[in-house]
């Protein structure tokens, strides 16, 4: 089942309450780097399937955004109460710890940077560390404003200008990652029409930014320019691209597509896809930064996610140039620098 990765492992302690899955897929261009997931999954199988899935993304979302790092996950059973965060991720950093820098971890779903903490008291390695251990802290910011600069990409492939104002857009969710993104988008002047499960964030929406509350089960029939997924994965499906009303998708969301034909099928509508992992790297550019010379630096942080505005650029010319849809060329062109870099090593080792 993990063929293709380089390395899988099971942790298991029993008295800290610990089973989890490292799973390392690629470290061609640097140590695997990735978050820490937290979930009651239904079995072992689901876990080390979301392990894999999640590991091979951070490979390709690394790749494309020019990082030196690799792809990797853990993902931790929560299948009973955690009685003991500390414990359980000490244990966790002491089987971290153990790959000696092959995996780096950071935050994801159910997990946060003072678990970081927990993992760096029995390792050396974990990012996304809190302002005052040199870190920079929650990276949502950054992955909304990545998410925010990739948008005006798309805005001027579809539009032939990446101006925002008058601009309309719909969000689905409005979290850490879908409010940032909000307020950045209200600044520059567009219209937003928003749906969260949660009331009060929608409330606050409306009186702060101006937004159009509409139900959740409505958010993606709305008519606009932008629709941006920003809750779960796997909303983009067979039936509702049919109920779709937007020119462009892009948003925070990890795996918008429930499928690859999904994506093929946007394009067919004419609707142009961001591929979630290219628009979405603000984050992880973010925490890679800690490791960056000198330590974290905001202002090198957010000038390298900018770089996603030209990263889209580039894909959707060379979708038009190789005619492959965005998604299907993200993996590709992931997959070329990873190989490009596979091939030089190989001749540097013959040479030698
Ligand atoms: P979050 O938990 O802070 O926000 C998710 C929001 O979506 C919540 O407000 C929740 O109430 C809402 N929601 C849930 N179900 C909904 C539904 N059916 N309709 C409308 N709203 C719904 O999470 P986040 O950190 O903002 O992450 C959002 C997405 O972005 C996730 O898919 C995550 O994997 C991805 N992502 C996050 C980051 C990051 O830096 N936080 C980076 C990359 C990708």
């Amino acid at each position: 089942m993990a063929e293709g990765y380089e390395q899988v492992i099971f942790c298991s302690e029993r008295a800290a309450g610990l089973k989890a899955i490292i799973a390392i897929h690629d470290t061609t261009l640097g140590p695997a780097l990735g978050g820490i997931r937290l979930r009651a999954y239904a079995s072992e199988a689901e876990a080390l399937t979301d392990a894999l899935r999640l590991a091979q993304a951070m490979t390709f979302k690394a790749a494309l955004a020019g990082l030196s790092y690799g792809g990797g996950k853990a993902v931790v059973m929560a299948d009973h109460p955690i009685a003991q965060r500390e414990a359980l991720f000490r244990a966790l950093g002491r089987a971290i710890e153990s790959l000696a820098g092959r995996y780096i971890p950071t935050e994801d779903m159910g997990t946060s940077t003072a678990d970081i903490e927990h993992v760096r008291k029995e390792s050396r390695f974990g990012v996304g560390r809190d302002a005052v251990y040199g870190g920079g802290g929650d990276p949502s910011p950054m992955t909304a404003w990545g998410v925010f600069c990739g948008l005006r990409a798309c805005l001027e492939e579809v539009y032939g200008t990446a101006e925002v104002r008058g601009r309309t857009v719909a969000i689905q969710g409005l979290g850490k990652v879908g409010y940032a993104l909000a307020r950045y988008l209200y600044e520059a002047g567009a219209q937003l029409i928003v749906a969260d499960v949660d009331h009060r964030r929608t409330q606050q929406a409306a009186v702060e930014l101006q937004a159009r509350v509409v139900p959740p089960e409505e958010i993606m029939t709305q008519a606009c320019d932008i629709f941006a997924p920003c809750a779960a994965g796997g909303v983009v499906t067979a039936t509702t691209i049919a109920h779709l009303r937007c020119r462009i998708i892009g948003g925070g969301a990890n795996n918008q597509l429930w499928t690859d034909e999904d994506g093929d099928a946007l394009q067919q509508r004419g609707i142009l896809y961001a591929p979630d992992f290219a628009i979405n790297a603000g984050g992880l550019i973010n925490v890679a930064d800690e490791l960056g010379p000198g330590g974290y630096r905001h202002e090198r942080a957010k000038a390298k996610t900018e770089t996603i505005y030209y990263t889209l650029k580039t894909l959707f010319a060379e979708s038009q140039r190789r005619g492959v849809p965005p998604h299907r060329l993200a993996v590709t062109l992931a997959q070329e620098r990873i190989q490009a870099v596979q091939s030089l090593r190989r001749l540097n080792a013959a040479v030698l």
